[in-house]
C-alpha cells in the first residue's frame, strides 16, 4: 500500500453501493484516476463540499495492489469554483470540458500539460468575461495535447499549403483537409472554409494568451466548432452527453 499526496481535480462522481462514491479525478501527477471515496454518501463531514464536480483540492490517496480503485482519504479544497456552481450556461460548460477529460484520457497515464490547461479554463470559466471562442481555444488546445488534433495547415494528400484562397473540404475519417485539385479522391468529406480551417491552425500554433487576446469573427467560432464536434464524435464513436449545450 502506497499513499499518495497531489493536487487534482474533482471531474464527476457517482453512487456506488450504499455508502460509497466512485470519484473521477484529473490529477496533475498521477493522470486521470477513478478513486473510492468509501462513506463520502453518509458522512458529509468526510470531504465536505470537495467531491462535487469542478472543485481543485489536495488530495490523500492509498493506492492497493489488488483493488480495482485506489482510496480516497480526503480532499483539501483548494478553489471551488463557486461561481461555475451558480451558473446553468457555466455549468453546462464545465461538465463539457470534464467529459471531453473522461472520454479522451486514458486512466493513469500523468499528462501535466492537460491538468494545467483544464485548471486554466476553469479559472476563465469563473470570470465574468467568458464567450464561445474561448471554448474553441480549449477544445483545440485539448485535442493538441492528446495528440488528435486535425491538420488544418495544408492538405492531407498533395501536402499543399492553405491559404485563404484554397477551396477545402474537411475529412473527419482522416482527421485534415483537402484541397479542390485532390477533391476527385472522393470519401467522406465536409465542406470548411479555408478561413476555419486557418483559425484551426493559428489557435494550434499560438499561446493560449495569443488566442485569446485576437478577435475572432462568432461565425467563424461557430463554424469551427461545428467541424470539430464532428472530428470528436467520429474519434469517440459517440456523441458527448454534454456537448449539445454549449453550442
Ligand atoms: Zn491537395
Amino acid at each position: 500500500m502506497k499513499l499518495r499526496k497531489t493536487k487534482a481535480i474533482v471531474l464527476d462522481t457517482l453512487d456506488y453501493l450504499e455508502t460509497d462514491k466512485i470519484v473521477s479525478l484529473l490529477t496533475l501527477d498521477f493522470g486521470f484516476k477513478k478513486m473510492l471515496a468509501k462513506s463520502a454518501k453518509k458522512s458529509i463531514k468526510r470531504f465536505g463540499g470537495g467531491l462535487e464536480p469542478f472543485t481543485i483540492g489536495s488530495i490523500e490517496f492509498l493506492e492497493k495492489e489488488f483493488s480495482a480503485f485506489p482510496s480516497l482519504k480526503y480532499i483539501d479544497i483548494d478553489k471551488n469554483y463557486s461561481k461555475i456552481k451558480s451558473c446553468l450556461e457555466k455549468i453546462y460548460t464545465a461538465s463539457y470540458i470534464n467529459e471531453l477529460v473522461i472520454a479522451f484520457l486514458p486512466i493513469n497515464e500523468q499528462n501535466k500539460n492537460i491538468f494545467k490547461l483544464v485548471e486554466f479554463f476553469l479559472d476563465l470559466l469563473e470570470k465574468d468575461n467568458w464567450n464561445n471562442s474561448h471554448l474553441l481555444v480549449f477544445e483545440i488546445k485539448f485535442l493538441s495535447f492528446c495528440g488528435v488534433i486535425p491538420r488544418f495547415g495544408l492538405c492531407l494528400r498533395c501536402k499543399e499549403k492553405i491559404n485563404k484562397e484554397t477551396t477545402i473540404k474537411f475529412s473527419i475519417s482522416e482527421g485534415g483537409m483537402v484541397c479542390g485539385k485532390c477533391l476527385k479522391y472522393q470519401g467522406n468529406l465536409i465542406p470548411i472554409s479555408a478561413r476555419a480551417a486557418l483559425l484551426g491552425k493559428y489557435i494550434k500554433v499560438n499561446k493560449i494568451e495569443k488566442s485569446l487576446s485576437t478577435e475572432i469573427p462568432e461565425e467563424l467560432v461557430s463554424e469551427l466548432r461545428e467541424k470539430i464536434k464532428l472530428f470528436i464524435e467520429d474519434y469517440l464513436g459517440q456523441s458527448l452527453k454534454t456537448s449539445r449545450f454549449t453550442t
